[in-house]
């Protein structure tokens, strides 16, 4: 199967662009539960977030998405994060160590 994963990362800064809506929603709400069932059972930090994110995408491979292409658009993705770390230390955004 040929899946675009293209709609899923590009995006707008508009109120209505669902890339950015999905954003918010995962720092929220999934962000802070990762790293509350971390502490809560005991777990490595990130342990949560990396096998989490695994089989979040391991779902993806068992619809039939290309791994090349989750692969592909985790990379943008990693990219455009990386950019906003960057951006937020310059401009002396959110105290470190806390996300
Ligand atoms: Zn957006």
């Amino acid at each position: 199967m040929k899946t675009d994963l293209t709609p899923l990362i590009e995006h707008d800064l508009s109120d209505e662009c669902g890339v950015c809506r999905t954003q918010d929603i995962i720092e929220m709400a999934l962000l802070p539960a990762a790293a509350a069932w971390e502490q809560t059972n005991e777990l490595p930090r990130f342990s949560v977030a990396l096998h989490g994110a695994a089989s979040l995408l391991g779902a993806m491979l068992e619809e039939g998405v290309a791994r090349n292409q989750i692969e592909a658009a985790l990379s943008v993705l990693l990219d455009e994060i990386e950019d906003r770390i960057a951006d937020d230390r310059a401009f002396g955004g959110p105290t470190q160590g806390n996300a």
